[in-house]
């Protein structure tokens, strides 16, 4: 191959070969993280990575190189001359591989090539499901007095074929614990073959489909039994195969299941600015959290209109300024600081802020709100504000241009002079992720979150109208507000915070999956 010219000024690329481990995203390692976060190019394997490559820059080229339905997995050569050729070119490459790239995931050979080609290569290991995707169903793969050995074999190679790689026979007895990876479609005659080595059929054995995922699934039952009771129970690959007695432990074990969200598989539609806080707070409690933002705030300020409001917060006009989300504050006080007007000018000014981020976003501007209005919905702010006495006051309302005129309306009724500050339109974005978009169509997804009117009907454009995939999710809204948008729509939301903040909305989340939490492993 000729060399290419470099494409990003450095000398030469860099590829690290990245376990990602078993599938729960939170099992990468910091390293594997930084990594991939860093990387121009990712070469990715299905198995075990789909929700780590939210974390790659959003320009960084995403290569498939696994199996997909209806697709071969791309040759061995064929990956081999694409990590060269990035490396050659210069960027920063990761090769995502499931569990551990050393075991049996083919690392070897790439590392092998790069050295050849003279690309430099970085290994970054990873949690094999080997041992920790036992883990994660409750099996330790050693335990004091039960198992002091493990073997991690490959049932590939089928074990009646005269080229088999695995001596069956003399593995039988040689472990405690025997483990068996890509062994699914040959459970029969891997079994027969320990068997006929010596291992006692009434062995315990394990599968463990999918683990450390939404989707794991654990069988138990004896060595002599595992084959059948597989069959009928429809394990499929990927799976591990796991026989001695540590098989048995998950009882005695009893590892407390980790809480009502665990595994649970979350939309967030929010701006990418503003989904870290509700992505962390969903991750802490076990969920899986998938962004698809479905909001880019634009900003549509009228110049007029700031000069305007900075002129008469300057002269001390308004009775009260009304902040109806984080992103009303913040813009508007990027638009006043354009003017020359901070936090003073509000000296004198009452503060209402609806939901608690919103005060929250207001003391990071070293104010503090004067109202918090107990219901978070036009109606009830609307009445909060009457009831604090706004009734002939002038008032500023900065937010979205084409919110609801509800409360601006309902404000004039009773006297008030009300004088908007559009800030932004809330516009689907223009280039959503055509992978997440994918993954939501195809109902991946156990509960989609709506933080504002517009999120919700965002999504349905970016759907293109076509909600049935998401109808079969729980809806979870941060208020009645937005609720009213999603029933709007043809959905259902079962779960509406009651406190309008992202700490709110997990909160209900929490209520709601916790009264059904399965104690047990999912199976
Ligand atoms: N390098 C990987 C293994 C690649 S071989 C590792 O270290 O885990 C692929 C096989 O690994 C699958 O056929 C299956 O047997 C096993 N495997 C990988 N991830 C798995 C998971 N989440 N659940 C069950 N088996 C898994």
């Amino acid at each position: 191959m000729t060399a290419r010219p470099i494409a990003h000024g450095r000398a030469s690329g860099h590829v690290w070969l990245v376990g990602a481990g078993p599938g729960d995203p939170g099992l990468i390692t910091r390293a594997g993280l930084e990594a991939l976060r860093r990387a121009d190019v990712v070469l990715y394997d299905r198995l075990g990575t789909a929700d780590l490559l939210d974390e790659c820059r959003e320009d960084a080229l995403l290569i498939d190189v696994g199996k997909a339905p209806g697709r071969q997995a791309m040759a061995q050569e064929e990956i081999n001359a694409e990590l060269i050729e990035h490396g050659r070119a210069g960027r920063r490459v990761v090769r995502l591989k499931g569990g551990d790239p050393f075991v049996f995931g083919r690392g070897g050979e790439e590392a092998e090539a790069l050295a050849a080609a003279r690309i430099a290569c970085t290994v970054v290991p990873g949690v094999t499901s080997a041992i920790g995707g036992l883990a994660a169903a409750g099996i330790p793969v050693t335990h004091r007095g039960v198992a002091a050995s493990f073997a991690v074999v490959t049932g590939h190679e089928a074990p009646d074929r005269s080229t088999e790689g695995v001596d069956w026979t003399r593995l039988a007895t040689a472990v405690d614990t025997i483990v068996v990876l890509m062994g699914v479609g040959r459970l029969e005659s891997i079994a027969a073959a320990l068997i006929a080595g010596g291992r006692d059929s009434r062995t315990p054995a394990a599968l463990v489909q999918q683990a450390s995922t939404p989707a794991q699934r654990v069988l138990e039952a004896t060595l002599g039994e595992i084959a059948v009771a597989a069959r009928d129970a429809g394990i499929e690959a990927p799976a591990l195969l796991v026989v001695g007695e540590v098989a048995a432990l998950r009882d005695r074990l009893a590892l407390a299941p980790s809480g009502p969200l665990a595994g649970k598989r979350v939309l967030v539609t929010r701006t990418r600015r503003q989904a870290s806080a509700l992505a962390d707070a969903l991750r802490r409690e076990g969920a899986v959290p998938l962004l698809l933002p479905a909001i880019e705030l634009e900003r549509h300020a009228d110049a007029e209109q700031a000069r305007e409001a900075g002129g008469r917060l300057r002269a001390h006009e308004y009775g009260w300024a009304v902040f109806t989300s984080e992103n009303a504050v913040d813009t508007a006080f990027e638009l006043l600081e354009a003017e020359r007007v901070d936090a003073r000018a509000f000296a004198g000014v009452r503060l209402c802020a609806v939901g608690t981020a919103t005060a929250e976003a207001l003391r990071r501007h070293g104010l503090l709100a004067d109202l918090l209005p107990a219901e978070a919905d036009g109606d009830g702010v609307l009445r909060a504000l009457l009831e604090a006495g706004i009734a002939g006051q002038r008032v500023l309302l900065p937010r979205a241009e084409g919110a609801r005129a509800a409360l601006p309306d309902g404000l004039r009724a009773a006297g008030a002079t009300v004088d908007e500050l559009a800030l932004y339109l809330a516009a689907p974005p223009a280039a959503p992720s055509p992978r997440t978009l994918e993954r939501v169509r195809r109902g991946e997804v156990d509960v989609v979150t709506f933080t504002s009117s517009s999120t919700v009907s965002n999504l349905a454009t970016l759907l293109e109208g076509d909600l049935e995939p998401v109808r079969s999710a729980i809806v979870a809204c941060i208020g009645p507000q937005t609720a009213a948008t999603a029933r709007d729509v043809g959905l259902d939301p079962t779960v509406v915070a009651s406190d309008r903040s992202v700490e709110g909305l997990v909160q209900a989340l929490l209520e709601h999956f916790g009264g059904d939490a399965d104690p047990e492993f999912a199976e």
